[in-house]
């Protein structure tokens, strides 16, 4: 078969071994790292991904002693007893002609704990405890630390392991100014500050010999203040490669930098112009990432001589099968991951296990188990939102006989909206991917047909996810002309005049405030436009790619207020690893987040409130309301009544505190079960 992607699928000589392809599943933490029966749900996890058919696996990373833990107790590798239980991961990808690499990971000043360390006592901007300077006795045990790590992670069966060298862990505190103010050898010039790194480098390579893979993760574009220029990017690059690494990963950013990397605004392979820049700058094979979620993606990039590898990290959340799907040349069949960080990064950022938004078997594989059916039931899954096209497509993929009916015109209910917002482009993908697996599995789907409890007696079972309706709250003049609900706005059935505002200020009024700010084309759809807004320097000839920058945000469409009843800071409900993003994105528009309100009345005049018991009145020509939402599940009874077999799931089942996340995770352990 002709393939339509031959950069990516080409395999990659390290010389004493060779990758089957040219892609790697890049570092992610779980969590399952540290839940008991972790080491077996990680071989069940990684195993179905070398299964898919990644070329190089990278784990979550492990750190070399407790110094370096990201948080008490996170996973290390200190000794023969630990190793041994890695190799239910190792011999679990070996059984495909995938490799695997270690990741190394010492967090330094980033390290949730008060023993961590760092080149010098300077706290982190976004840490919790304060630092130590490490002493020059203890910079030689951590060096001695990363090798016992590697040595311990050959014993496991790894092939090679990945020196965590960016995002602003350790060794990133030692390359940099900003974070090493040391004046003996570990410190002062540049050649002295990436000693570290390289003696760590060259004495895995001394102990653990040639035919061990050794990846440095290296902080291309460390997008902070004080971070490196690009001469001395190119330097460690060089002098790294002397020492004996085999392949450069590229990081981009570090934690505490204030621009998104990886969140869903940010555009597709936003950053492989930065690996690009090094191509040719050393003989190793240099691997880019960031944003990139599909095998056309990838293989653009790959075409483009952006890079000689791309690593993909939550794209194999989102699907394990990502590249076998790739090779069948069915790219379409892809469950895409639309970064919206909600399932992996928030959950690893609380402690919890990750999973995957569009795939919650991620992480899972152990406990939720699609199994064949042994008797074929004719369901009807009312409403094609998330929650029923979850469930529709599990079930009808298990053998059921499976009925969609929709309402609308469309599958893929609040999605829809959704998918308007600049910056949520990606939700497209996942109606695409429900689409392409709807037909797959046969579902017999009935658009512009509305549901009602006569014709439940057909099935065997009944699924209602017919979400939500819009709260409508108790104001005086809420039935006033200004007032609009959000659907309307989203579905562009008013003109919003030149000041509104948005009363509710969750996910939804967040959203709202940013498609009625937005002017143009979206930014999450050119990098140009992208760098610009955020103030990325394209040339990097400034320190960090950001140093003196000024970001270049275009005027706002008109004045937005945002309003919310509770004192505490504006969206302070949204996702951990994305809400400073939507917060200061808006800030920069000039929307006006106001806390703590007391809504009055909505007359000619505008929206009258009280603060802290004065009284207030915003003149605007809209007030949009984006105050929740309750479940739709009237006709939940009457069905209830005609077959006893329902079953409600999604919005219409529990409408506070809904979101995506949790009505796909309920339809698909559900419909695992039927
Ligand atoms: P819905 O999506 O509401 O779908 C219900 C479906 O049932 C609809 O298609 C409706 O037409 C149909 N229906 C209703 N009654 C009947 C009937 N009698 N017969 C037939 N069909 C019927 N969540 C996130 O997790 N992350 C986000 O970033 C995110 N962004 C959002 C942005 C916006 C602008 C909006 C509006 C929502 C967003 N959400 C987000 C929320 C998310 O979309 C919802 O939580 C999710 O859609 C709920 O899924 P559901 O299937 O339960 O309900
Ligand atoms: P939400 O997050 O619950 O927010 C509702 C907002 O309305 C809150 O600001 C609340 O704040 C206010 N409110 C509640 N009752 C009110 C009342 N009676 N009168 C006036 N204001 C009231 O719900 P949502 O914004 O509708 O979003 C729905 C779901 O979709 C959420 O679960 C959300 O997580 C999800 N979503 C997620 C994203 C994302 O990016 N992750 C984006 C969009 C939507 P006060 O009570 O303080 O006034
Ligand atoms: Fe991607 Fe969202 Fe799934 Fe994370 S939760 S892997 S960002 S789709």
């Amino acid at each position: 078969m002709n393939s339509n992607f031959p950069n990516l699928l080409k395999p990659l000589d390290l010389g004493f071994t060779t990758l089957r392809n040219r892609v790697l599943m890049g570092s992610m933490h779980t969590g399952l790292e540290e839940v008991k029966n972790g080491y077996k749900r990680m071989a069940a996890y990684f195993e179905l991904r070398a299964k898919g058919g990644v070329g190089l696996i990278v784990t979550g990373g492990i750190a070399p002693n407790f110094r370096g833990w990201v948080a008490p107790f996170s996973s290390k590798l200190t000794s023969k007893r630990i190793a041994r239980k890695h190799r239910l991961i190792t011999e679990a990808v070996h059984k495909y002609d995938t490799k695997i690499c270690m990741q190394i990971l010492h967090a330094g000043r980033y390290g949730y704990h008060p023993f961590n360390v760092s080149a010098s006592n300077i706290k982190s901007p976004i840490a919790k405890f304060k630092t130590k300077a490490l002493s020059e006795s203890s910079i030689q045990s951590t060096i001695n630390d990363f090798v016992r790590c590697s040595k311990l992670a050959k014993y496991a069966g790894y092939d090679g392991v990945e020196i965590m060298g960016s995002e602003g862990y350790l060794i990133n505190q030692f390359i940099v100014k900003r974070t090493n103010r040391r004046n003996d050898k570990w410190g002062g010039s540049y050649q002295n500050r990436i000693k570290f790194p390289l003696e760590i480098v060259r004495r895995i390579r001394e102990e653990l010999g040639k035919e061990f893979i050794i990846i440095f993760r290296l902080s291309m574009l460390d997008l902070v203040e004080g971070g490196s220029t690009w001469e001395e990017v190119v330097q460690l690059a060089k002098e790294l490669e002397k020492v004996g690494v085999n392949i450069i990963n590229t990081g981009i950013g570090w934690h505490e930098s204030r621009i998104p990397t990886i969140a869903t605004m940010v555009p597709r392979g936003a950053f492989s112009w930065v690996t690009k820049r090094m191509m040719g700058e050393v003989d190793i094979p240099l691997i880019t990432t960031n944003r990139i979620n599909t095998p056309e993606i990838a293989e653009k990039v790959l075409a483009d001589g952006h890079a000689d590898m791309v690593s993909m990290a939550r794209p194999f959340l989102a699907d394990p099968e990502f590249v076998n799907k790739a090779i069948e040349n069915k790219s379409e069949e892809i469950n895409t991951c639309i970064a919206c960080n909600q399932a992996c990064l928030d959950h690893a950022f609380k402690g919890k296990v990750a999973s995957c938004l569009v795939n919650p078997l991620a992480c899972h594989e152990t406990e939720i188990i699609l199994k064949k059916i042994s008797k074929v039931k004719s369901i009807v899954v009312v409403g094609a939102g998330p929650a029923g096209l979850a469930y529709a497509t599990t079930a009808a993929k298990r053998g059921h006989k499976v009925t969609l009916i929709e309402k609308s015109n469309s599958i893929g209910g609040q999605f829809n909206m959704a998918k308007k917002i600049p910056g949520k482009e990606e939700f497209h993908e996942t109606l695409r991917y429900f689409q392409v697996m709807l037909e797959k599995y046969k579902v017999d789907i009935k658009l512009n047909t509305t549901f009602n409890s006569s014709m439940a007696n057909q099935y065997d079972k009944v699924i209602l996810a017919t979400g939500i309706i819009p709260r409508k709250p108790k104001i005086t003049g809420i039935d006033h002309p200004k007032v609009v609900g959000y659907i309307d706005v989203l579905n562009n059935k008013v003109n919003i005049g030149s000041s509104v505002a948005l009363i509710g200020a969750g996910g939804i009024g967040f959203d709202v405030a940013e498609y009625l700010s937005h002017k143009g084309e979206s930014t999450s759809l050119k990098t140009s436009l992208f760098m610009k807004e955020w103030g990325v320097d394209m040339n990097f000839l400034s320190r960090g790619g950001i140093e003196g920058i000024k970001p270049d945000i275009s005027k706002p469409e008109r004045k937005i207020y945002l309003l919310q009843r509770k004192n505490g800071k504006v969206g302070a409900g949204l996702g951990k690893t994305t809400g400073w993003i939507h917060r200061f994105s808006l800030r920069n528009k000039e929307v006006k987040m106001i806390n703590n309100v007391e809504y009055n009345k909505i007359d000619d005049k505008g929206l009258h409130y009280t603060r802290n018991k004065k009284e207030f009145v915003l003149e605007v020509d809209h007030v949009v309301i984006c105050a929740g939402q309750l479940s739709n599940n009237s006709i939940f009874e009457s069905s209830k009544m005609v077959n006893n077999n329902t079953e409600i799931i999604g919005g219409a089942f529990l409408a506070s505190e809904l979101d995506a996340k949790k009505a796909i995770d309920q339809a698909v352990r559900s419909a695992a079960n039927v």
